[in-house]
């Protein structure tokens, strides 16, 4: 596997057990990357690259802010998750077999990364009301000729958490910026979702450097609160 080991979740609270078990392998792993970046002090999103029978081949977290470990890029406004996970495919073969999966739906840049790469279908987690735009791959006429599955957003909380996070980076970090400004027009929603996440400590479970399954339990119960 090229890019970030996979990390392990160990107890469960009960909120935990209920909405993770609902996901598959690849699309925990991508919230946990997502944890990771935002520990890193980078945008919480995280992907992997999953074969037919869910090993994870590629793996990724964005890393366009923070801490620079990574072996692939870093330090770059071109560091989202989604590249980070793709990036390392090897040349000269198709992925037709191959899924995306991305805690929040990808950006324009990194939805056509994943046709590029010749990864035949795409998973989000978290819908991106303002800038996600997986909806080309089901109707721009460049990709047309080779169509790629898309399953998501997730109506659960996961999908809220995964979105949430996004959000509550925002919130935070550019509270006035154009993207809160936005989603304060488009998903005023999953604003409140990442308020109440900052409100659960969020951040200050991050700057403790919680592992991920230490920060779940807080982070589901504060979206399921939300609504
Ligand atoms: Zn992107």
């Amino acid at each position: 596997m090229r890019g970030l080991s996979l990390p392990s979740v160990g107890g469960r609270p009960a909120i935990v057990a209920r909405v993770l078990a609902d996901l598959s392998g690849p699309e925990q792993a991508c919230l946990e990357f997502a944890w990771q970046a935002l520990l890193a002090g980078s945008i919480p999103i995280g992907a992997v690259v999953a074969d037919a029978d869910g090993t994870v081949i590629g793996s990724g977290r964005n890393a366009v802010y923070g801490q620079a470990e990574l072996p692939a890029i870093s330090s770059s406004l071109l560091a989202h998750a989604e590249i980070n996970a793709l990036i390392g495919l090897a040349v000269g073969r198709s992925y037709p077999e191959c899924r995306l999966v991305t805690s929040f739906e990808p950006c324009q840049m990194c939805t056509g990364a994943l046709w590029m790469a010749r990864v035949g279908a795409l998973t989000y987690l978290g819908a991106d009301p303002v800038n996600g735009t997986s909806w080309i791959l089901e109707s721009a006429r460049y990709v047309g000729h080779r169509p790629v599955g898309v399953t998501g957003p997730r109506a659960d909380e996961s999908g809220r958490l995964a979105s949430g996070l996004v959000v509550a980076y925002h919130l935070r970090h550019r509270p006035a910026g154009r993207y809160i400004g936005a989603c304060r027009k488009v998903c005023p929603d999953l604003v409140a979702v990442g308020a109440t996440l900052i409100e659960a400590g969020i951040f200050e479970l991050a700057a403790g450097r919680e592992p991920w399954a230490a920060a779940a339990p807080a982070l589901l119960a504060a979206v399921e609160r939300a609504g």
